[in-house]
């Protein structure tokens, strides 16, 4: 079986103990590369960290992503967003990310905004993919990433862990973009996940745990990790009618195409 996990935070200190087994428990699964995200500076500058040091014989390849995300536009000043900007340029940062938009949380609504639009522009300019966070921003999501269509064709990347409404995953494919399952397509109470999953053609799908949270049914509530990737690649699986392999296969391909692996 091939696996790509799209969506890990491998700097979190969760990881700091066991790094290696982590990766070798991917490896033995069949997960060939996985994309390490940070979400602000610190995060970042461990993504890049973790790239630079030595792994293992036969691990999994590591890529990048770095951003700065809607949960951490407080820490988001101008001198903290060039060095995120400055990390960009490491040869395996694959993708700017993880970046968004959540109303769920208190954080404020307008700085989200400007922070977003800001690491789309460096997207665009750079001709990076991006990884996007979106909760509870279902229109003011699509509507920044299409520009009034602008950005069409000049944009691409995935919405990662999705959990919006199942309509919003149609809008994004039409603009070109992936959509990113995590394990939460696995729990009981998320019908509508799976729902999205359905609606998602498998050329424009990725899987991914976001580990060190929401570690997929039968692991719930202990650390997520990279090797559980198959579970969710087994979920989607079972909605399309096509083997966990092929399904590993399909979102590996697409996962190297998006990000230029
Ligand atoms: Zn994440």
């Amino acid at each position: 079986m091939r696996l790509i996990d799209s969506h890990a935070h491998l700097a979190d200190e969760r990881f700091d103990d066991d790094f290696d087994e982590v990766l070798l428990r991917a490896r033995a699964v069949g997960v060939e590369a996985v994309i390490a995200i940070g979400y602000n500076v610190a995060s970042s500058r461990g993504v890049v960290d973790l790239l630079d040091r030595a792994t293992p014989a036969g691990s999994p390849a590591l890529y990048g992503a770095v951003g700065f995300a809607p949960h951490n536009v407080e820490e988001a000043d101008s001198e903290s967003m060039s060095k995120v900007r400055d990390l960009l340029a490491h040869e395996r940062v694959v993708a700017v990310g993880e970046i968004g938009l959540d109303y769920h949380y208190d954080m404020p609504p307008v700085q989200q905004r400007v922070i977003l639009e800001q690491q789309l522009e460096w997207a665009v300019e750079l001709q990076l993919p991006v990884v996007i966070h979106s909760r509870e921003a279902q229109q003011d999501m699509v509507r920044m990433l299409a520009d009034g269509g602008a950005r069409t064709g000049q944009l691409r990347g995935v919405i990662h862990c999705f959990t919006e409404d199942p309509t919003m995953a149609e809008q994004v494919v039409e603009l070109g973009f992936y959509v990113s399952f995590s394990g939460i397509a696995t729990f009981k109470n998320a019908p509508e996940v799976r729902e999205a999953i359905g609606r998602v053609p498998l050329e424009r799908t990725l899987i991914e745990t976001d580990a060190p949270f929401l570690a997929p049914v039968p692991h719930r509530g202990r650390r997520n990790e990279p090797a559980f990737v198959r579970e969710v690649a087994g979920c989607v699986a079972e909605i399309h009618g096509r083997s966990a392999d092929e399904v590993g296969e399909v979102t590996a391909a697409n996962c190297r195409r998006l990000f230029n692996l």
